[in-house]
């Protein structure tokens, strides 16, 4: 049997080792909040019985899928993984210090994954002693919905890694896009500029959050508005990806709108905050 070790279990790696586990792998999460843990093995319990309910899984599965996944608190458990998949959380020294670890812990022929969404997956790699087998695997959030996994080439990731990755992530089900390390990758070099630039329309008085989101909506056929997004993704997460854009590339034009930094300074930080560019109830 395949077996894959996801370190952290938040937000997405909770959805990570579920996806995994779904598809017959064996899945060793490990986070070191022990309350991560069991908060993650509930989130996957619910979601794998609505996935039940809508007639996506049979009605055994909820109970083998979750057989398949185990939990630790200590690194060593992922020792027998073919694959790591990191998705702790997004800060330089805790990614730098895993993958330190994770070169002494995971057999010499494990490949190690990160889910960053922003950080350098060649600085990452270069933390280790096998900068060939390690590459970028960035799952979108919720990942047990959306299709793309972004597959991001360090600057000495192998071809045989790459080529590895990708068919793991076809074979969740998942499209995967070969994309190589440039700060933001793909994905944020796009949306972050968009939304950076709603927020200046917003600063600017162009139009309200309301109007520029409809706009994008209804004449551009995007499910959500980028203010909407926004405050979905966190307003502090999009100002730290836009610092990274501005800095890697050194760029003004991926300068963060100062009304983004006024919001995040007064804590308004999107769904998670009760309150972004919209109100929410908690
Ligand atoms: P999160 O804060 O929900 O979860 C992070 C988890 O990592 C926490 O449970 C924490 O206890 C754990 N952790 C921290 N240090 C650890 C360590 N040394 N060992 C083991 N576990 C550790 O974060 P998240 O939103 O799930 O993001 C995780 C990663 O995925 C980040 O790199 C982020 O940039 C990326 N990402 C997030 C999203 C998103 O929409 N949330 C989308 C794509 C990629």
């Amino acid at each position: 049997m395949n077996r894959v070790a996801v370190i952290g279990a938040g937000t997405m790696g909770n959805g990570i080792a579920h996806v995994f586990a779904q598809h017959g792998w064996s899945v060793a999460l490990i986070d070191t909040v022990p309350a991560a843990l069991e908060k993650a093995t509930a989130t996957i319990r619910t979601n794998l019985d609505r996935q039940v309910k809508k007639g996506t899984l049979p009605t055994e599965a909820p109970a083998e899928v979750l057989g398949r996944i185990t939990t630790a608190t200590a690194l060593e458990a992922a020792a027998g993984a073919s694959l790591v998949v990191e998705a702790a959380s997004e800060i330089p020294g805790v990614k730098f210090g895993l993958f330190e670890q994770l070169d002494r812990v995971a057999g010499p022929e494990a490949i190690l994954a990160t889910n960053t969404s922003s950080i350098s997956i060649t600085e990452i790699a270069a933390r280790t002693g096998r900068p060939g087998q390690v590459i970028g695997m960035h799952f979108m959030n919720p990942v047990p919905v959306m299709q793309l996994v972004e597959v991001i080439r360090g600057h000495a990731t192998t071809e045989a890694t790459t080529r590895t990755v990708m068919e793991t992530a076809a074979a969740l089900g998942k499209t995967p896009v070969e994309v190589n390390d440039y700060p933001g990758f793909v994905s944020n070099r796009v949306l972050m500029p968009m939304i950076n630039e709603a927020i200046f329309c917003v600063m600017e008085g162009v139009a309200t959050p309301e109007a520029i989101d409809t706009v994008m909506k209804l004449g551009m056929a995007h499910p959500m508005g980028p203010l909407a997004l926004a405050d979905f993704i966190g307003l502090d997460v999009c100002l730290a990806i836009l610092e990274v854009l501005h800095k890697g590339l050194g760029d003004d034009k991926y300068r963060a709108a100062p009304l983004l930094r006024k919001m995040v300074a007064a804590g308004y930080l999107g769904r998670k905050s009760g309150r972004g560019f919209y109100e929410y109830a908690k």
